[in-house]
C-alpha cells in the first residue's frame, strides 16, 4: 500500500470558465502542490487549504514550477475539479470480511473493481464506509483537524470478538466502541453500517449492537441495517446464508418497535432498514418522514420511498396530457414487481418492465445497480417485442466510465439488441420522460 500522506499534490481535471481559477490561469494538467505555503496530500487539504478568498498555488506545468495568485470575492467558486485518485493512492483495507463483497467477484473483471478501499479521505468525500482498523494516530488527528465529518463507519457488531471475527480477524484492533466514542467527544459525526449476517451478528447480538451505538447519538447520527449480499462465486469462503422471508418480517417488526423507542428516548428513529429488507419480507415501505431526511438513502435507505413518492408527486403536478411510449424498462428482480405497479399507475402507460435475473453474480443479487450488460442481452433477446427503446438505469454503469459491470457499453447493448439504449437517472422526472411524452 502507497503511504497515505504524499506530497505530491492534486492535478486539476477542469477548470470551469469565468471562475476565479480560470482568471488566475490554472489549467487542466495542472499539478497543484501547495496553497498558501501548504503542501498538499489530497483533494481534502486542497478544501481545507483553498478555502480562502486569496490563494497562492505553487503549481507544477510540465515539470516546471509556476506560482498562481488566484482573488476571489467571498463566497465565489473556485472553479476547479480535481482528478480521482488513482488505485495506488487509495488506501485499502488489511481485513478479509467474511461477507466481503470484493471477494465474491467473478475472475476476470477489471482490476479497479477489486480495490478493496478503507480510505477515511473517501469516507468523508464520497460516503465510502470504513472500518477505521488500520487507523493511525496521525489520520486520527486530521480527521478532527479538518472536521472530515460526516464519516461512513462499518460497525457490524459492537462485541470486538465477535467484529474480528466478521472482519476476518485481521491482526490491527477490531474494537469499535472506543474509536467512535473519541470522534464522537472531537465533535464528528458518524453514520453506522450493520451488514447483517444470519447466524452471526443477528438476534442478541444486533441487538447488543444498536444499544450499545445509542448513546453514541447524535454523534452517531444513523444506524443502517442492510442485509449481506452473496454470489455464486463463494469458493473457499465461509459459509454464510441470506435473510430468510420470515426473518426478514421478524426484522421489520424488530426495528419498527426500536425505532419508536428512540424515536421517545432520543428525539430520532437512529436505527433504519435497508430497502431490500421490506420488498423481501413483503413489507410496506415507511413513510417519507420516518426516514428523517434520506440522510443515507445513497446506501439503501429509502431509495425506494423517495423514488415512488416523487413519481406520484410529479404525476400530480404535470398539467398538461401526455402521450405514452411503447418502451421496456430494465430493472433487477428484486424491485421489478414494484416498478410493474409504478408505471402500470402512469395513465394511459404502454411501458413494459423486464425484471433481469443475475446470472453474472447470481446467488442472492437481484438489486438493479448490480445488472450486467450481457444478462440484460439474454433476458431481453427472449422477449417478442422491446418498442421503440430500452431504458436502463444509470445506476446500472459505472459511475466514470459509462459501462456495465462485464464492460459491455449501451452500443454494445443496442447493438445486440437491435434498439436504441437510453441511460435514464433513477430520478422520478427523468423515469416520466423515459415513458410518456407531451403530444
Ligand atoms: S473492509 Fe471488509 S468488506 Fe470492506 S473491502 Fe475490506 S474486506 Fe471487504
Amino acid at each position: 500500500m502507497k503511504p497515505r500522506s504524499c506530497t505530491d499534490g492534486v492535478v486539476v481535471a477542469a477548470v470551469r470558465p469565468r471562475t476565479a481559477a480560470a482568471a488566475a490561469g490554472l489549467r487542466p494538467g495542472d499539478r497543484v502542490l501547495a496553497i498558501n505555503g501548504h503542501s498538499l496530500r489530497d483533494a481534502i487539504d486542497f478544501q481545507f487549504h483553498g478555502a480562502d478568498d486569496q490563494l497562492t498555488l505553487t503549481v507544477d506545468r510540465t515539470g516546471e514550477q509556476q506560482t498562481l495568485r488566484v482573488r476571489r470575492s467571498a463566497g465565489a467558486e473556485l472553479g476547479v475539479e480535481l482528478e480521482a485518485p488513482q488505485a495506488g493512492e487509495i488506501a485499502t483495507c488489511a481485513n478479509k470480511c467474511v461477507f466481503c463483497f470484493i471477494h465474491q467477484l467473478p475472475k476476470g473483471m477489471r482490476r479497479s473493481l477489486y480495490v478493496k478501499d478503507d480510505d477515511f479521505r473517501l469516507s468523508f468525500l464520497h460516503g465510502n464506509y470504513i472500518t477505521l482498523t488500520d487507523l493511525t494516530e496521525a489520520e486520527l488527528a486530521r480527521i478532527v483537524e479538518q472536521r472530515l465529518s460526516p464519516l461512513y463507519v462499518s460497525v457490524h457488531a459492537t462485541d470486538p470478538a465477535l467484529r474480528w471475527e466478521l472482519l476476518g480477524r485481521p491482526r490491527a484492533n477490531a474494537e469499535i466502541l472506543p474509536r467512535l466514542e473519541r470522534l464522537a467527544k472531537a465533535g464528528i459525526r458518524m453514520h453506522a453500517q450493520i451488514v447483517l449476517c444470519p447466524g452471526l451478528n443477528d438476534g442478541p447480538h444486533l441487538e447488543r449492537t444498536v444499544r450499545e451505538l445509542a448513546p453514541l447519538h447524535p454523534h452517531v447520527a444513523t444506524t443502517a441495517i442492510v442485509p449481506v449480499g452473496l454470489t455464486r462465486h463463494r469458493e473457499r469462503l465461509p459459509a454464510l446464508r441470506t435473510l430468510t422471508d420470515d426473518e426478514a418480517r421478524a426484522l421489520v417488526a424488530t426495528v419498527a418497535n426500536w425505532q419508536s423507542g428512540f424515536l421517545q428516548h432520543l428525539g430520532s428513529r437512529f436505527v433504519f432498514l435497508g430497502d431490500e429488507v421490506y420488498l423481501v419480507a413483503g413489507a410496506p415501505l415507511p413513510d417519507a418522514e420516518a426516514y428523517e431526511g434520506f440522510t443515507v438513502a445513497e446506501d439503501g435507505i429509502g431509495l425506494v420511498r423517495r423514488f415512488e413518492d416523487g413519481v406520484v408527486r410529479s404525476l400530480q403536478r404535470r398539467r398538461r396530457a401526455t402521450t405514452s411510449r411503447d418502451v421496456t424498462l430494465v430493472t433487477g428482480t428484486l424491485y421489478g414487481p414494484r416498478l410493474a405497479r409504478l408505471v402500470a399507475a402512469i395513465p394511459g402507460s404502454r411501458a413494459r418492465v423486464v425484471p433481469v435475473p443475475n446470472h453474472f453474480f447470481g446467488g442472492n443479487v437481484s438489486v438493479t445497480g448490480l445488472l450486467t450488460g450481457q444478462d440484460i442481452a439474454r433476458e431481453l433477446a427472449t422477449r417478442p417485442a422491446l418498442g421503440e427503446a430500452v431504458i436502463v438505469p444509470a445506476v446500472a454503469l459505472r459511475d466514470r466510465d459509462g459501462v456495465f459491470l462485464d464492460d459491455m457499453t449501451p452500443g454494445d447493448l443496442a447493438q445486440a439488441l437491435g434498439v436504441p439504449v437510453r441511460i435514464v437517472e433513477p430520478e422520478p422526472s427523468a423515469l416520466l420522460s423515459a415513458v410518456c411524452s407531451a403530444p
